[in-house]
């Protein structure tokens, strides 16, 4: 496929780039500081090889540090023993400072991972909606009584914050991630240490600073940057650490899993997906393409909820494989800086080896490359892109079919019946999210209840909304985020039994 086909919006975006690197410390225990051993990190955008962060590279002593402090903080109660009014106020005012600092948090975020403009903008308007609805939940910690127990007992269940809570995110959502997951921890009570990744640590050190800025008691958030080792196993391992919530690959929140069992601490995983759209013959079909295009490309198809597999029914594949072929070539990816592009960067060259290596495996295994399949480079040489692929006569035993190849990459099935649909949709480790596209109610019902995946989309794809919980099934993870049960993770329940006039005694001695 020669790339002159390409909608490709590389433009000189040298003006746009910063001249000197956002540069980046540990916050901890309220104080700004290097490393221990003074070692940094450096950031260069996937998108230009522009040098855009400098950031402190934490040691395993900086993230036991980050520990301490979080500790101290919940021990002492200075956080969980505000009222939920206090916190609902901190809260919302982090949400102003976001909306306030909004264009630098989506350009440092573009910098860093290499995804467009437009989407990062929504992602920070998104992650200030978080904080603010989080900050309502501050309001809500609330329990059970039981009134029925007999005229002497009143049962009282609390909800308590866990206690020091351990946040990894991971690159391809830093700042959104992150309001998935701290607003929630705070507003239940918890104290919390961050690890951002190390590959896009920018903008959850600028959130940092508005945490600063805005008086959180010291030691409430710490923020330690650094690597997987030591910094994440260290959070992950420590003893004064009650809850891990970890986003990232299911490999590594499997060994979260691992290090968690030496204290049995609570572990919440959002992991990997491998989701299908099914496609009926009687469905809305532009609607459909158009849905399809954008679930696997946005993001460059780097996303949990990439949209990675196509099931389409055998009697409108052939057409409807050739629309989304026409649809992708449309596409416009390029410079994340530039308004225009759809598509961005690819994060970094090892993943864009392994993208590229899972098409050419298809292609060897017997399937047919519709569109794309080659890393790209901007016309200066500068930054890596993967074109838009196409990969159709995928069967469900190919790698290509099970594994989250995490790029611009579709593949599509075929399927006679809506068994098979269902069949196809769980014949797979990952249950993160799953779609169905039909005019039919009993379909999409049907659809609905047997696909073993946390969200269903149901003649639509993607949307969120901060009220309803996300989460995977099987190895996609564990718990959920966002809504009252985003809160509910971060608390502990405590039974309180009441007793009222005398008791009977148990035993009553023989005189
Ligand atoms: P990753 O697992 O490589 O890294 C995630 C985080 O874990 C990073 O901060 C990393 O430094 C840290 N880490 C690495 N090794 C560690 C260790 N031994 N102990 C503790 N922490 C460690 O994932 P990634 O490449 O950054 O992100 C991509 C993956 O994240 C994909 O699999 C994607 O599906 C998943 N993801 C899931 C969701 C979801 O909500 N389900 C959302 C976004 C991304």
């Amino acid at each position: 496929m020669a790339s002159t086909d390409w909608k490709l919006t590389f433009g000189a975006r040298a003006a746009d780039l910063p001249s000197t690197p956002y540069v980046g410390r540990h916050f901890i225990d309220g104080k700004w500081r290097d490393s221990g051993d003074s070692q940094t990190m450096a950031r260069r955008s996937p998108a230009h090889d522009a040098l855009v962060g400098q950031y402190a590279k934490g040691t395993a002593d900086d993230a036991r540090d980050a520990v301490v402090a979080a500790r101290q903080a919940f021990d002492d109660g200075r956080w969980s023993r505000l009222s939920g009014k206090q916190r609902h106020d901190y809260l919302c005012q982090v949400a102003e400072r976001i909306e306030r600092d909004h264009e630098t948090i989506a350009v440092q975020e573009v910098l860093e991972s290499g995804k467009p403009i437009t989407q990062a903008r929504a992602e920070v308007s998104g992650a200030a909606a978080l904080w603010r609805y989080a900050a309502t939940l501050a309001w809500n910690v609330r329990g059970d009584s039981y009134n029925a127990l007999g005229d002497d007992m009143l049962g009282l269940v609390m909800r308590e914050p866990i206690g020091v809570v351990s946040i990894i995110t991971p690159w391809n959502f830093p700042f959104i991630i992150a309001a998935q997951k701290l607003p929630f921890a705070l507003a239940a009570g918890c104290t919390v240490a961050l690890k951002p990744s190390e590959l896009t640590s920018g903008t959850t050190v600028m959130l940092a600073g508005l945490l600063d800025e805005v008086g959180l008691p010291d030691g409430v958030v710490n923020v330690v940057l650094g690597e997987g080792d030591p910094v994440g196993a260290v959070l992950t391992h420590s003893d004064d650490v009650d809850m891990v919530s970890f986003t990232g690959s299911t490999q590594v929140g499997k060994e979260a899993v691992a290090a968690s069992a030496g204290t049995l601490k609570k572990v919440s995983l959002e992991l990997g997906g491998k989701n299908p759209q099914v496609i009926f013959p009687d469905a809305d079909l532009e609607a459909a393409a158009d849905a399809v295009v954008f679930g696997v490309y946005f993001n460059g198809g780097q996303c949990c909820n990439s949209s990675s597999r196509l099931l389409v029914h055998r009697d409108i594949a052939e057409e409807f494989t050739q629309r989304v072929v026409e649809l992708s070539r449309q596409v416009p990816f390029g410079d994340p800086l530039d308004s225009q592009a759809r598509v961005g960067a690819i994060i970094s060259e090892a993943h864009e080896r392994k993208i590229q290596g899972y098409v050419e495996q298809a292609v060897t295994q017997g399937a047919t490359l519709r569109l794309g399949g080659r890393a790209l480079q901007a016309p200066n040489g500068e930054g890596r892109y993967f074109e838009p692929t196409v990969v159709s006569g995928v069967s469900p035993d190919m790698e290509i079919a099970r594994d989250e190849v995490f790029g611009p990459v579709l593949s599509a099935l075929t399927f006679d019946t809506l068994d098979e649909a269902i069949s196809i949709t769980n014949d797979c480790l990952y249950g993160l999210s799953a779609g169905i596209w039909s005019r039919s109610i009993d379909n999409c019902l049907a659809y609905a209840r047997r696909a073993r995946a946390g969200t269903v989309w149901v003649n639509t794809w993607m949307d969120g909304y901060p009220e309803l919980p996300f989460g995977g099934f099987k190895q996609s993870g564990l718990g959920r985020e966002l809504g009252h049960f985003g809160l509910d993770e971060f608390t502990e329940q405590k039974t309180v039994q009441l007793h009222m006039g005398a008791r009977t005694n148990w035993w009553v001695p023989q005189a």
